[in-house]
């Protein structure tokens, strides 16, 4: 059985990014949602034994859509209040910053791509920075409840574009989340998950 994690900051410590409003509905309400789900579609079956990231991988090669919805959001979520801090932002450093440069040109060059995929993707989904196989950095949009895990690639940072991530906020006007993004970004934990 799967728990809903602690936010890892307070509710009202990005006020310019995300509400305690919103907080309390996108992690009180939705993520919770999508772990209590979990739980029940899995509990008493040969499922409820693996690992969440076993789960996502079986769900979606069965075809099991509302296990692998579900597993895959509850991983998602997590990953996301991760990837924010209050004070974050600026310019990542180390590695980060050095594969970065390598693989976008500069940092300013990868903000505005990471910009343009987020605020263009239709619909619902999750933008991603992820390093794959031959440890080259792309951003990947994936729509719904998609995840790099079943492209066996490793996160690095993401952001939720679902509506209820930004709506009692910004309404409509996702670019405007997007843009705040950047100055709540936690570099750090992505150059502490780079190979
Ligand atoms: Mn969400």
């Amino acid at each position: 059985m799967f728990t809903l994690p602690d936010l890892p900051f307070s509710k009202n410590s990005m006020p310019n990014f995300c509400s305690a409003n919103t907080f309390n509905f996108h992690h009180d309400k939705h993520h919770a949602g999508y772990v209590n789900k979990l739980n029940d579609a899995i509990n008493g079956t040969e499922l409820a034994d693996q690992t969440l990231g076993e789960i996502i991988q079986s769900s979606h090669q069965t075809g099991n859509t509302g296990v692998f919805n579900n597993s895959a959001q509850h991983f998602n979520h997590s990953f996301f209040w991760d990837s924010i801090l209050p004070f974050g932002g600026n310019d990542p450093s180390g590695k980060l910053q050095e594969l970065i440069q390598r693989d976008f040109g500069s940092v300013d060059d990868f903000r505005t791509e990471f910009t343009k995929i987020s605020t263009t993707l239709f619909g619902s989904g999750w933008i991603w920075l992820i390093q794959n196989q031959e440890g080259k950095l792309e951003i990947l949009p994936m729509p719904n409840a998609g995840t790099p895990l079943t492209e066996g690639k490793s996160p690095l940072l993401t952001l939720d574009v679902w509506e209820h991530a930004y709506y009692l906020d910004f309404q409509n006007l996702r670019a405007k989340y997007v843009e705040e993004y950047w100055n709540v970004v936690n570099w750090e934990h992505a150059n502490s998950l780079l190979k």
